[in-house]
C-alpha cells in the first residue's frame, strides 16, 4: 500500500470517527436531563449511557491510533511495525490502516 493510499484510507477513517465520536457526545450530553421516573426506564438509561461512553472510548482510542499513523506517513515510517522494524503485510495495513506493529508483535506478550 503506497503512503498516498494509505493517508486517503486514514483520513476517511478519521472522517467517520470523528462523525460518530460527535454524535456520541451529542447523547452523551443529555446526561444532565434528568432519568426518567420509572425504576426500569431508569435501568435502561443509565445502561445506555455507559454503553455509550463505552463506544466514544473505543472511538477517541482509534482516532488517537489514526493520527499516529498518519504521523508516522510524515516522518516516513509509516508501514514498518515499530517494534521489530520489519515491514508491515500490505493485507494488515489494508486491514488495519493505523496498524503501527507487525501481527506477531501485535500480539500480547
Ligand atoms: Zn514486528
Amino acid at each position: 500500500m503506497n503512503h498516498a493510499k494509505a493517508r486517503a484510507a486514514l483520513l476517511t477513517l478519521r472522517t467517520e470517527l470523528a462523525a460518530r465520536h460527535q454524535r456520541i457526545d451529542k447523547h452523551i450530553g443529555h446526561r444532565d436531563e434528568p432519568l426518567p421516573s420509572g425504576r426500569n426506564d431508569r435501568a435502561v438509561e443509565l445502561g445506555n449511557r455507559e454503553t455509550l461512553e463505552q463506544l466514544d472510548e473505543g472511538a477517541q482510542l482509534e482516532l488517537a491510533q489514526i493520527d499516529h499513523a498518519l504521523d508516522r506517513i510524515e516522518a516516513g515510517s509509516y508501514g514498518r511495525c515499530e517494534r521489530c522494524h520489519r515491514s508491515i503485510p500490505r493485507a494488515r495495513l489494508e486491514l488495519l490502516p493505523y496498524a503501527t506493529r507487525c501481527v506477531l508483535c501485535a500480539e500480547p506478550a
